[in-house]
């Protein structure tokens, strides 16, 4: 299990900055990858990016709402999965 980011991330950084194991990273290129996303390799499901987001843009992975579940797929390809 893992965490998604949507498109409703803004870009600011806190569930970068209170991830335990560093698996959250700003897309690159940005044009091409404009919000943050979730190495689901490295994730341990601790939820501590969940409450850190201004604006829950994190789901767990059997609970994005439906119009957000292409980004499980678009996290993972930006990880080249
Ligand atoms: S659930 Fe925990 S390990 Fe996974 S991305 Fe969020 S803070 Fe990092
Ligand atoms: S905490 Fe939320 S808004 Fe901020 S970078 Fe992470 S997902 Fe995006």
């Amino acid at each position: 299990m893992t965490r998604v980011i949507t498109s409703l991330c803004v870009r600011e950084g806190a569930c970068a900055t209170v991830c335990p194991v560093e698996c959250i990273v700003p897309g690159k290129p940005e044009d091409k990858y404009p919000w943050y996303y979730i190495d689901a390799e490295t994730c341990i499901d601790c939820g501590a990016c969940v409450p850190a987001c201004p604006v829950e843009a994190i789901f767990s992975l059997d609970e994005v709402p439906e119009k957000w579940k292409s980004f499980i797929q678009v996290n993972a390809a930006h990880y080249g999965k």
